[in-house]
């Protein structure tokens, strides 16, 4: 590119220039400043010498605002233009244009496009460079504009977009029931998933008409509604309309409430183009505000009620307001009463304190009554309970607990009935009824269950303890009745034992006086009457037995005590019972003839029982042996027999009334009252009586009596140290500490308790703790006297510090029984033991200590 040197221009050139109302520079090409229009000069605010022949660069590098267009690159559009001698238009760019008239206002944002162009001479070079600034800012702005709107547009779209998806889905999610039914068919445009379900049940409505699906409504109403909505374009709105419908099983209608409406649905040019429907069950809470109306209907009744109530109140408020006067009145009376009180109540707890110790001393003293009646119940040797009035039982006693063998604890939690027989429960049941129910004593016999297991017949016996007129407690006992009862039992046996035992010699009288009738001969005849009368004299015996035995239980027993020979009745006596006996010898030992006070025929009475049994229970035997002898001014009497024996359990039965051992019960003849009778003639004659025997190998029944009732011999010796009569010795002796007793010959229950007591007595005088106590000369039975040795002697003698007894056994069984049973019976903690040999006891004896 050639470029001049930039002549100057002509002055009308210049002229013409200046006044366009351009705003533009004229340039050199190498871009000095050759003129400016006026209109540029009032745009930049300089005067034309100001600018003139000066760099156009240098002019925009001194401002700020004008160095936007160096930075907007004027230099490369210069060059640009300079370049190619084409027209260069620069990207518009923003000034403030300051008002130079009003230099104090804010300078207006505009926007200006500068270009340059190249002014070429006639040699074809660039002679010149117009640099033109135009305003461009209208129309940059409403370019501005322009993209703005465009971009709401868009946004606006994106939005209607957006709003319209919410707004289906919206419609989607909606509980109410949204419809549009377009054009005069009215069909399914758009159903939301509400209404499919509930009105088209799956079966897809969209494209279908309204009269297709629910041709049910055809005429109805709610069609004529719809059909207006359409016609008219009215909008139909109605709240909580009630619509029978089925449950969902369908088998039943209930209401379901609504609220609807109807909407005409208009196209862009306000066409109606259908309807709109927009239903909405509000089932749940119409029923919830009629059950708040019901409700609120309760409440206002109540509130009248409590109005009257009130009212009520205020009345008798006003009442009390008039009473309340009165009581003032009162009050005043009240508190002079008052005072009174106080005073009185001083005095009252003064002697409400005296009361308490009163009454504390009343308790203690019903506490010791409680503990003395414990003791009392626990000393009846008895068993003894309580029961309250309905029958539940409150207290029994040790001997009852140690019967049953159970804690009482556990006696009062199960009763007595578990331990009572079963099959004399509903007996001894009705008989309490009874007694409750009459207040009488209530008695029953029931058998109980021991602590062994074995049950004992008991008489139970209550009587009703009665307070203030009614029944407050019984008080019951059971008594060990089973010995009895056992009696009873042989007494049946013993009646039908004894009805046959007499029929036996009758039938027999009978037999005979029959055969007397028949017979001629005299000799057979004879023998006839004898046996027949043999028979009677039988039949004799048992018939005074039998009344004997009820003349004993009367107690009406006469005996007619003289002295007579005793040798010569037993002598007697035995000649008699030889002749009635053929198969055994009676055989007598005897000591000299003597007296004896007695009743003759009933002590022969005795020994014919005795020999009776003798011969009776030794059927292979031959002899029958009786002893007589004189001892200390008694005589003993034993019959002895080599027969069956007997058994030592029955030893101490035999001579109760009735009693048979079993093995003679059904082989022999008997009432079992022999023995009874004559224990009881030997006892009437003070005397003892027992028995020594061997099942299998024989019996010796024995009797022993005072030869007159006074015989009894006194003292031989007494002493602190020792002490003898006819039935014991007794001395202390020093070298080993210890009492030593020698019992001799017969005992009875005077003879034991005498000397019993005389052995106390050594032992209490000497403080002795042994006892060394010889039985081997003791004869007969001393069993009655066992009990008082058990409970009394034995108990005495332990206080007084006897500690060990040895006991030298007799050879007499039942004396030996006699001991045994004292010794089993008693309670004491005393070490004993029985020997047979004395050596022994006396060895075992040195040993304690
Ligand atoms: P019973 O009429 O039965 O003989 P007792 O009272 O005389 O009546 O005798 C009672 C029982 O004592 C007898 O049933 C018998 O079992 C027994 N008994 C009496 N004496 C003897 C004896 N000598 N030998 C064996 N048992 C006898």
């Amino acid at each position: 590119m050639i470029l001049n040197d930039g002549a100057p221009l002509g002055p009308e050139s210049l002229k013409i220039f200046e006044t366009l109302p351009y705003h533009c520079l004229i340039l050199s090409p190498d871009l000095r400043i050759l003129n400016a229009s006026n209109a540029y000069l009032q745009l930049v605010g300089r005067t034309r010498e100001l600018l003139m022949g000066r760099n156009v660069h240098e002019i925009f590098d001194e401002n700020l605002n004008w160095r936007r267009a160096l930075d907007a690159g004027m230099e490369q559009s210069f060059q640009s233009a300079l370049e190619s001698g084409q027209r260069h238009e620069m990207p518009v760019v923003q000034f403030f244009i300051p008002n130079w008239t009003a230099p104090d206002t804010t300078p207006k944002e505009s926007y200006w496009k500068m270009s340059h162009t190249p002014v070429f001479n006639e040699a074809g070079a660039i002679a010149y460079v117009i640099h033109d600034i135009n305003n461009v800012t209208e129309q940059i702005i409403s370019e501005q504009y322009l993209q703005e709107s465009l971009e709401m547009e868009k946004q606006a779209t994106a939005k209607a977009n957006l709003s319209s998806r919410q707004m289906r889905q919206l419609f989607d999610e909606i509980p109410a029931q949204i419809a549009i039914v377009l054009g005069e068919d009215l069909i399914y445009k758009y159903v939301n998933p509400a209404y499919e379900r509930e009105m088209g049940q799956g079966r897809g409505l969209v494209g279908r008409r309204v009269l297709d699906v629910m041709p049910e409504v055809n005429g109805k109403p709610i069609w004529n509604i719809l059909k207006d909505t359409y016609q008219k374009g009215t909008t139909f709105v109605e709240a909580e309309i009630e619509i029978p419908l089925p449950t969902e099983h369908g088998n039943e209608m209930v209401s379901r409430y609504f609220n609807l409406v109807y909407q005409p649905f208009k196209n862009g040019r306000g066409e109606i183009r259908g309807v709109l429907s927009f239903k909405y069950e509000i089932t749940s809470y119409v029923l919830a505000r009629k059950a708040l109306e019901q409700r609120e209907q309760e409440t206002k009744d109540l509130n009248e009620r409590l109005n009257q109530a009130y009212e009520e109140l205020m009345a008798s408020n006003e009442e009390l307001n008039v009473t309340n006067d009165e009581l003032e009145g009162i009050n005043e009376q009240l508190r002079q009463s008052h005072e009174q009180l106080r005073r009185l109540n001083a005095e009252l707890e003064e002697r409400v304190n005296l009361r308490t110790q009163e009454l504390t001393r009343l308790q203690e003293k019903a506490e010791s009554e409680s503990e003395r009646l414990r003791f009392l119940l626990n000393a009846i040797p008895q068993q003894v309970w309580t029961v309250d009035a309905e029958g539940h039982l409150l207290a029994v006693n040790d001997v009852l607990c140690h019967s049953f063998g159970e804690t009482a604890a556990k006696i009062l939690e199960i009763g007595m009935s578990s331990f009572t027989h079963p099959d004399d429960l509903p007996a001894a049941y009705q008989k309490w009824e009874e007694a409750r129910r009459s207040g009488h004593e209530y008695q029953a016999e029931y058998r109980l269950r021991f602590a062994d297991g074995s049950y004992r017949w008991h008489l139970g016996r209550a009587v009703p303890m009665i307070e203030d007129g009614a029944v407050t407690m019984w008080l019951g006992t059971n008594t060990d009745i089973d010995a009895q009862k056992e009696n009873e039992q042989r007494k049946d046996e013993f009646l039908s034992i004894a009805s046959h035992e007499l029929k036996t010699p009758l039938t027999s009288i009978k037999s005979f006086n029959q055969l007397m009738n028949r017979v001629r001969d005299g000799q057979q005849m004879g023998i006839y009457i004898q046996k027949s009368y043999n028979n009677i004299l039988r039949l004799e015996k048992l018939i005074n037995d039998l009344l004997d035995v009820t003349k004993i239980n009367a107690g009406k027993m006469i005996y007619d005590i003289q002295p007579f020979d005793f040798l010569e009745m037993v002598r007697e006596t035995i000649e008699n019972m030889q002749l009635t006996s053929s198969t055994h010898e009676i055989v007598l030992n005897s000591c000299e003839p003597f007296e004896i006070e007695g009743d003759r025929l009933r002590l022969e009475q005795v020994l014919i029982n005795l020999l009776d049994n003798a011969i009776k229970y030794s059927p292979g035997g031959e002899e029958v042996l009786v002893r007589v002898a004189l001892e200390a001014k008694h005589v003993i009497v034993c019959v002895q027999d080599y027969g069956v024996g007997i058994d030592k359990n029955h030893v101490n039965r035999l001579f109760d009334r009735y009693y048979r051992t079993d093995n003679t019960a059904m082989r022999f003849e008997g009432l079992g009252l022999g023995l009874f009778i004559s224990a009881d003639v030997i006892k009437r004659h003070y005397g003892t009586y027992w028995l020594e025997s061997e099942p299998g190998k024989g019996s010796s029944f024995y009797f022993r009596l005072p030869l007159a009732p006074d015989t009894a011999p006194g003292p031989i010796i007494d002493g602190h140290t020792s002490y003898e009569d006819a039935h014991i010795s007794v001395w202390y002796n020093p070298a080993l500490n210890q009492i030593e007793s020698r019992w001799k010959g017969y005992q009875e229950v005077d003879s034991v308790k005498r000397c019993g007591l005389k052995i106390l007595e050594l032992l209490q005088y000497n403080r002795a703790k042994k006892l060394l106590n010889d039985n081997t000369e003791v004869l007969g039975n001393w069993s009655e006297a066992a009990e008082w040795v058990a409970n009394d002697l034995m108990v005495n003698l332990e206080s007084a510090g006897l500690k060990y007894i040895a006991w030298i056994q007799s050879k007499s069984a039942f004396s030996r029984l006699s001991a045994q049973k004292a010794a089993d019976m008693t309670k004491v903690s005393i070490d004993m033991a029985f020997f047979v040999d004395r050596t022994a006891a006396e060895v075992w004896l040195a040993d304690k200590n």
